[in-house]
């Protein structure tokens, strides 16, 4: 087993609450570090590069643990941006191991980049089309590229705030479809549901009945983990 660190914010067991892998018991790691820099992002807590970073063998057996030794092999991961690149001699390690230990893997990915040595070694990846509202962008040209060399294990998940949101995604995704023909992956819509906010029931009506009046391209899938222990738990 290679000798390397990786910082790491957290490790923990919870039921993911977005995207289709709703409802999963599976266990999170979640990266230290991330300079992306959403304005929505719900997880700041997890930007600055900072703490001292973990060695593998330590990571591993708390992953064993927590997922109630060995019983638990799903397994997400998540940050702050596991691809930055300073995390990803230990990020590549780390996929190494849990794949020969058997862990089934997705991982978070902001959507800004194709990392392929990292994607072929997971066995999902949940690619983000980040919205006007996040203040950063996903060029349509990234996902034709998902398309065409991870085929069958992705999904696109798109965090909706306002209708401009929903416009700039259907546009998106109208644009991908002359291109491919047609869409054959999963591209989830996630209302927002913001710290501090109430449930936020209008927005979601707002983005079921857009997505409703073309058609229905998307899957609309909020974040149940909210709701359940609200919007400012962590590690929910
Ligand atoms: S990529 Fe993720 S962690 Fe980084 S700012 Fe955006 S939402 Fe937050």
């Amino acid at each position: 087993m290679q000798s390397v660190k990786m910082g790491i914010h957290s490790i923990y067991l919870a039921t993911e609450g977005e995207g289709i892998h709703i409802g999963r018991p599976q266990i999170f790691v979640r990266f230290q570090g991330c300079d992306i820099g959403c304005r929505n992002c719900d997880s700041k807590e997890t930007w600055a590069f900072k703490g001292a970073k973990r060695p593998l063998e330590s990571i591993l057996l708390e992953i064993h643990n927590i997922g109630l030794k060995g019983k638990i092999k799903h397994l997400s991961i998540t940050g702050g941006d596991p691809l930055n690149e300073v995390h990803l001699p230990g990020l590549q390690a780390l996929l190494i191991e849990l794949k020969k230990q058997g862990y089934y893997i997705n991982i978070e990915a902001a959507g800004t980049k194709v990392v392929e040595e990292v994607f072929q070694l997971v066995d999902f990846i949940s690619f983000d089309f980040k919205t006007p509202s996040t203040g950063v962008s996903t060029h349509p040209e990234l996902i034709l590229k998902m398309q065409q060399d991870f085929p069958g294990k992705f999904q696109v998940k798109a965090v909706v705030e306002s209708e401009e949101d929903f416009t700039a995604t259907h546009k998106a995704y109208l644009q991908l479809k002359e291109r491919l023909g047609d869409i054959s992956f999963d591209w989830c819509l996630t209302p927002s549901f913001n710290p501090r906010e109430d449930f936020p029931m209008e927005r979601f009506i707002m983005v079921i009945e857009c997505n409703q009046k073309f058609g229905g391209p998307f899957k609309v899938i909020g974040q149940q983990h909210k709701w359940i222990y609200g919007s400012n738990a962590k590690n929910k």
